[in-house]
Formats: C-alpha cells, structure tokens, sequence
C-alpha cells in the first residue's frame, strides 16, 4: 500500500460532516470531535477507498485488520476524559487511528499490539503521520507494568472478564474503558480506580468488538 500523506479540501470537508455526524449521534465532548475533525482518517486507507475513509463505519484496511467505527473511538475517548500529558495505555494498537485521536488529546500514549504484521506495519505509518506513540509488541491482556501506572487505560478489543492485573496499574484515580461480554456483544465498562483497593464500576451501551486475545483474556 502506498502512504500519500495528502489533505485536501475534500477530504478535509468529509472530516467536518463526520464530526456533525458524530455529534449528532450523542458525542458532546468538544475535544473529541476537535480531535476527530483533527486526525486524517483517509491517510489509513489505500487511495482507491478514500471515498470510504469518513464514513461512521469500521473499513478492512489489509493484513487481516479493520481500522475502528468512528463513533467507537470518539465513545471510548470521550469515557476516558483524557487530559493534556495524561499517561494512557491502549490495549489493541490495531491501525493506531484511536492512538491518533488519543495523542491528539494531549495523551502520552503506550500501546501495545499481539499480532506482528500489525505491529510492524502501525509503528512504519503512525511516527510519519507526526504520531510517535511508545509502541509495543505483545499480549496486553495482562496491562504492562513496567511502565505503571497509568492515568487511564484502554481496551480496544472484546474482553470477557476485566482483568485485575489491569486494575492494579491504575493510578488512583485513573479510568479504564474495556468491552466486555461473550464473542457476539459486549457492554462498554468503566472502571474508577477510587483508593488503594476500591473501584467504581459503570455499565454502558453494547458494541461488538473483535476478542482480545492472551493470557487474562480468551
Ligand atoms: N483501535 C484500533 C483502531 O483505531 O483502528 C482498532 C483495534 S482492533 C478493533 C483490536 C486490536 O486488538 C486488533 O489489532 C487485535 O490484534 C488486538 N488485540 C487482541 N488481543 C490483544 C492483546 N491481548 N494484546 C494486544 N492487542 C490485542
């Protein structure tokens, strides 16, 4: 696939209307929808489907990978409540198109990816789009706690159990936003970290994601 890092004024308008789009279907945080109105959508696809790029729909970008539902990064986006220089770990690197929109929050973002074609091909295309996350490969499912803790923490795969290994490398105070549930649906989950040893837990709307895969995982 060839990169062609190239904005112009249609991709740019199809940008806009995404973002009234999305705001209309309920995301009201204005610095989500600057982000999303910010980060070039099309630039993760090939150039013959850049007709396709601002549509609210996940798209197969290749090598198996399918770059997320813009209404699904701006809902767990807007769960995280990210602010500027908050330490985030991102569990699915995936196409990076969520790790963009988190970065362009003023997020220092670590992600962490377990399939290696994805990996190798993310961390070529996202330090050239101006998006130098700290990229790792491996499976997130147990959080990586070298780097602990984290201000918040983000699934971007379908869990069936909230992992306690993730818990403990919330900061006090942090925030993670995990879907959880069987192979068909999962509900979107918050998680405060409250003290030491409590949590809050909210239950949100369902989604369907693909299975985060590993060790505290399936
Ligand atoms: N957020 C991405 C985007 O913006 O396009 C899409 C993420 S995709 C829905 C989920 C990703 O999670 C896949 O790339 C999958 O390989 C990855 N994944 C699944 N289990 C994982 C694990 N245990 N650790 C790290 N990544 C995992």
């Amino acid at each position: 696939m060839a990169y062609k890092f190239v904005d112009n004024y249609r991709e740019q308008g199809a940008r806009k209307k995404l973002v009234a789009l999305l705001e209309g279907r309920g995301i009201s945080d204005k610095a989500v929808l600057k982000a999303i109105g910010k980060v070039p959508r099309h630039f993760f696809f090939d150039e013959t489907f850049w007709n396709q790029s601002y549509r609210d729909i996940a798209f197969p970008i290749g090598d198996g990978q399918t770059i997320s539902q813009p209404y699904t990064v701006a809902y767990q986006s807007e769960l995280l409540h990210i602010k500027k220089g908050d330490k985030v770990l991102e569990i699915g690197t995936g196409s990076g198109y969520q790790t963009c929109v988190l970065m362009e929050l003023g997020a220092k973002v670590f992600t962490i990816e377990r399939q290696r074609k994805i990996y190798d091909r993310t961390i070529k295309v996202l330090p050239g789009m101006g998006y130098p996350a700290h990229f790792f490969y491996g499976d997130g499912s147990k959080g990586i706690p070298t780097y602990a803790p984290y201000d918040k923490i983000i699934v971007t795969a379908g869990a069936p159990f909230v992992p306690e290994v993730m818990l403990k490398q919330l900061r006090i105070g942090g925030i993670l936003v995990i879907p959880v549930g069987d192979e068909k649906s999962q509900k979107m989950i918050t998680v405060i970290r409250v003290s030491e040893n409590d949590y809050d837990r909210i239950e949100l709307d369902t989604f369907r994601f693909v299975p985060l895969l590993g060790d505290q995982a399936w």
